[in-house]
């Protein structure tokens, strides 16, 4: 991993940055790593910010922005995020603007006149967007002078929520100039860390990371016997702490499932995941959100980005698919620094689950060739895929994951209609074998990731050491008092 860089901040600007961030912000102090990482922006030089989730990540770019002359581009993997962040902006009163495929034409058309314009504010937008040649000159001509990628664990295959769109950052980034870059995450291992820089293309860049503990939240796992048994045990523990809290489940069926059966005890709770229509899941949101019900049952899709700083507790109904995952779920808990519990309920059968969706997520070679063969054969007309399934020889469920895949890598796009469209006819038997390779070896490494979830759920000694090791962090002490297994025995 590179060094950790230690910035002497000038005892002059120290002030000066301190009355800044009141002025501006309204905060009195700079929490921890916040003023080393805005000084490194000030200075030209390229940070990788790793902090945990709710430390305040966000301001470690937008004081800089603010100082520095120039305009930011903020690149951010989620729409939704980029609204409310622009919206709490222009609420303070500065310039920012969101430019995404969810602009009608005349807003797109009135955002480009605002960066023809001498814009000096957050231009908040998608790898998507910066794929355009025409936008990006249009950038260019605002002096870009700090690129931002928010959550940019997301540049990494290694991480938990790779992004295909954000592996062609590094070369946006080149093309604009080469602007400071500031990368921030909230999980990041050595090798996450390594290949985020690489995939940057910005290898001297400083790392500032403060540390993945947080002495506030109380980590238990459970063993149980079975779906029923952890309603029971959800149930009562819903009873015990009213909220507000979040149970997250492994599928759109559990999320189902745990929600009626509580709705069935008389518990009141909302729900989120990814298959709900837009409007629900957005309402749903919202009563989390405002406190008109405490209690949100969702899939994984819920929570990037939101920031309820009164979470009192995160139950894992089934074990997340890595540590990092973990971290980052049961994170959102405690963030206002009050006490607040961390919940992992697991039982034989889910580490089968996890086990089933493995062994059927990546294609071999030999499917992939299939599969683009029986793309090609539909040369004139894109097929659907019905209509694909009817031509193929493998079955339907190899074809799926193998056009989840294609579409992945770029290499099939959908368009509106469910017409599956051939970008890269081109591939030949001997690149589509050697990408199936690749993900073979992805395969693997999720495998072993999978393997700290099982050891984490079963292990005799301090969770907090575990996970502080697992990401690297030295100096901590061997008990934390602040989990079920070395409750007690710590001071
Ligand atoms: P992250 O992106 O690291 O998860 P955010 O940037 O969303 O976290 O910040 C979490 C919360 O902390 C926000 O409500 C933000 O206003 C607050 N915050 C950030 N920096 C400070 C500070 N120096 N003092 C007080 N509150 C802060
Ligand atoms: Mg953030």
């Amino acid at each position: 991993m590179p060094e950790s860089i230690d910035v002497a901040v000038p005892v002059a600007d120290r002030g000066e940055l301190t009355r800044r961030l009141r002025s501006l912000f309204g905060f009195r102090k700079f929490r921890p790593g916040q003023e080393r990482v805005v000084q490194a922006a000030l200075e030209g030089r390229d940070t990788l910010v790793v902090m945990p989730t709710g430390s305040g990540k966000s301001l470690c770019f937008q004081l800089p922005a603010l100082e520095l002359p120039g305009a930011t581009i903020v690149v951010s993997p989620l729409i939704a995020l980029m609204k409310d962040q622009t919206e709490a902006l222009q609420a303070r009163g500065f310039e920012a603007i969101a430019i995404n495929s969810t602009l009608s034409s005349a807003d797109r058309a009135a955002a480009e006149d605002r960066l023809r314009n001498d814009f000096h504010g957050f231009i908040y937008t998608t790898p998507e967007q910066l794929a355009s040649a025409e936008f990006r000159s249009l950038l260019r001509g605002c002096l870009i002078d700090l690129f931002v990628v928010d959550e940019a664990h997301c540049v990494s295959q290694w991480g938990h929520d790779f992004r295909p769109e954000f592996l062609t950052l590094g070369s946006v980034i080149e093309d604009l100039g080469n602007p400071t870059v500031l990368a921030l995450t909230a999980t990041a291992t050595a090798s996450v860390i390594e290949d985020v820089l690489k995939q940057l293309r910005i290898p001297d860049a400083g790392v500032v990371h403060t540390g993945f503990y947080r002495d506030n939240l109380h980590l238990l796992a459970c063993e149980t016997n079975g779906e029923e048994d952890k309603v029971e045990r959800i149930a009562s523990l819903l009873i015990a702490n009213p909220g507000p809290g979040i149970i997250y489940a492994a599928t759109v069926k559990s999320v189902k499932e745990i929600s009626e059966r509580l709705a069935e005890k008389g518990l009141v709770v909302t729900s989120y995941h990814g298959r709900m229509r837009k409007a629900e899941r957005e309402e749903n949101q919202d009563l989390f959100m405002s406190g008109k019900i405490p209690i949100m049952v969702a899939t994984n899709a819920f929570g990037m980005g939101i920031d309820k700083p009164d979470v009192r507790f995160v139950i894992h109904a089934h074990p997340p698919a890595t540590i990092e995952a973990f971290y980052q779920e049961f994170g959102r808990a405690g963030r206002d620094g009050e006490a607040a519990r961390c919940v992992l309920m697991h039982h034989g059968d889910d580490w089968k689950l996890h086990n089933f969706f493995q062994a059927g997520r990546y294609p071999s070679g030999e499917d992939l060739v299939n599969a683009h063969h029986a793309l090609k054969r539909f040369d004139a007309e894109p097929p659907t895929f019905e209509q694909l399934t009817s031509l193929s020889p493998l079955p339907r469920t190899k074809l799926k994951t193998a056009m989840n895949f294609f579409r992945s890598q770029g290499i099939v796009k959908e368009d509106l209609a469910g017409k599956l469209h051939l970008l890269r006819a081109d591939m030949d038997l001997d690149s589509l074998t050697r990408l199936a390779r690749h993900y073979e070896e992805k395969d693997e490494v999720d495998r072993m990731n999978q393997q700290r979830v099982v050891e984490y759920a079963a292990m005799r000694s301090c969770r907090w050491s575990a996970l502080l090791d697992y990401f690297g962090d030295e100096e901590f002490a061997a008990a934390c008092g602040r989990c079920d297994n070395c409750h007690g025995h710590a001071a």
